[in-house]
């Protein structure tokens, strides 16, 4: 039989592939996002291409005029806002620029637990979506959402995503807090299309055994996806096993990571096992996609169309560049059940006035550095961030996984499961490197145990405390990621 030669047949398999992507995504997600399910997001998405390179002038103005159009509505139509605002005594009419702003009441998980009803609008017209996210302490949280503010975060996400060569239409591989347990068909049906609508495979990150890991790389060579869109923590686990196996696998063009905060030196491993660079998202069930990298790497762009996101300092006020904060997010367009000035529990660094060399006007995070409960609290008034440990154990070859939990002010356990044994010269410097860190108040212990359980939602809590933190009023153990 004839066998073209493999130029040609490089040539027929590349031409096939974009053919593939031209279908999906010219063709059949229009039909299905725009005639079937009548969303806007496609319209939306098409909207944010261009305005991206608009001048941060621009985008701040646009920006402006949107949040005082939502908070004249929120002032209008939600009662909890209405009333707490008119306690303050704040006019949204008076709110001309940015600075106004800056004092409105910071509002947090706890805040929409006891008020989610009072928050939403009492306006016609807008259907509800209900969502929750879970939380390590088991305690989920509810929330709302109106569905042209889904459509516009869709469009947000599908944006991001493409910086990542990612974008609807692409070959996608996913390791992802996908559930086990078997779903009603119906659903199951309905995620079939959908993923394959979008070109999506999707593997579980829950079960990530040897032999799953082997399924995974069987799939990935099979499929040659243009992208690995997986959650950081499980894909680091597999690239550090592919690595000290030796085995090869085949580069996608790309590597979204997402859900957890990825460190640099995971960034590194996952690179050199799979060939390809990586792109950090930051997104959260609350908003979606939050910010993503461009091809620049010099932070995280941010979905700054849709939504305000200011860096605080436990005071309130902005902080210096270069300085980490709290994370307050307003999403422009809920008008559902809008989020103001929502603390969200996360820890970034704002990134300074400076533009991003790829010559988007978009304002740039400079770091997502972790989630306020990734800390640990001192009885003599520190914080130790939770990227100290992972820093610390990757030097610790027999530590296959780890957790840090804070119960009381003075006692830290450190919890390891082990490869192989850990010698006593080893034992003793790893004891040493924490509790010179910790300081002589803290009372440390290192226990080895078989297992270390994931969230609920799959992910892979590295530092939790139980420590209240007093600054907010929070109880630790209640906030929670996507
Ligand atoms: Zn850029």
């Amino acid at each position: 039989m004839f066998k073209p030669p493999a130029h040609r047949r490089a040539g027929c398999l590349r031409n096939s592939r974009l053919i593939g992507q031209f279908v999906h995504r010219h063709l059949l997600l229009p039909a299905f996002e725009s005639g079937l399910k009548r969303r806007k997001t496609l319209r939306y998405w098409a909207e944010l291409e261009r305005t991206q390179w608009l001048s941060a002038r621009e985008l701040a103005d646009r920006q402006l005029d949107a949040l005082r159009g939502l908070l004249s509505h929120a002032f209008r139509n939600c009662p909890y806002y209405r009333s707490e605002w008119l306690r303050r005594g704040l006019d949204p009419a008076k709110v001309q620029s940015a600075a106004d702003f800056s004092r409105w009441p910071v509002i947090d998980r706890e805040t929409i637990r006891a008020n989610r009803f009072e928050m939403r609008s009492r306006g016609a017209g807008l259907g509800l979506i209900s969502k929750s996210t879970g939380g390590s302490s088991g305690v989920p949280l509810h929330f709302d959402l109106d569905h042209r503010s889904n459509d516009r975060r869709m469009a947000s996400w599908h944006r991001g995503y493409a910086w990542a060569g990612a974008g609807p239409g692409t070959r996608q591989l996913y390791l992802w807090g996908a559930p086990l347990r078997a779903r009603r068909p119906l659903k199951r049906c309905k995620d079939r299309l959908y993923d394959w609508l979008y070109r999506k495979r999707v593997f579980s990150s829950f079960d990530m055994s040897r032999e799953r890991e082997d399924a995974f790389v069987r799939e990935l060579n099979a499929t040659r996806p243009d992208a690995i869109v997986a959650y950081t923590n499980p894909l680091y686990e597999l690239a550090r096993s592919l690595i000290k196996r030796g085995v090869r696998v085949y580069s996608p063009k790309s590597i979204v990571v997402g859900a957890e905060k990825l460190h640099g030196f995971q960034r590194e491993m996952i690179e050199r096992a799979f060939g390809a660079p990586v792109f950090e998202t930051y997104g959260s069930r609350e908003f979606m996609l939050i910010g993503a990298e461009c091809d620049r790497h010099t932070g995280l762009h941010l979905t700054q169309e849709n939504m305000r996101v200011e860096v605080l300092d436990d005071d309130g006020w902005p902080t210096a560049p270069g300085a980490e904060g709290n994370v307050v997010i307003t999403d422009l367009y809920n008008y559902g059940m809008p989020f103001i000035r929502y603390a969200n529990g996360d820890r970034a660094i704002a990134s300074g006035a400076g533009m991003c060399a790829c010559g988007r006007g978009l304002a740039l995070l400079k770091q997502v550095t972790g989630r306020r409960l990734d800390m640990l609290r001192t009885p003599d008034g520190r914080r130790i961030a939770g990227e100290f440990f992972p820093h610390l154990m990757k030097d610790f070859a027999a530590v296959a996984r780890f957790q840090v939990v804070q119960e009381r002010i003075d006692r830290v356990e450190l919890r390891v499961v082990l490869m192989s044994p850990l010698g006593p010269a080893e034992r003793r410097h790893l004891e040493g490197r924490v509790r010179d860190t910790l300081g002589p108040a803290i009372r440390f212990n290192l226990t080895e145990v078989t297992e270390i359980p994931l969230t609920a939602a799959g992910k892979l809590r590295v530092v939790i405390s139980h420590v209240t933190d007093e600054l907010h009023e929070t109880k630790a153990g209640t906030l929670c990621a996507a």
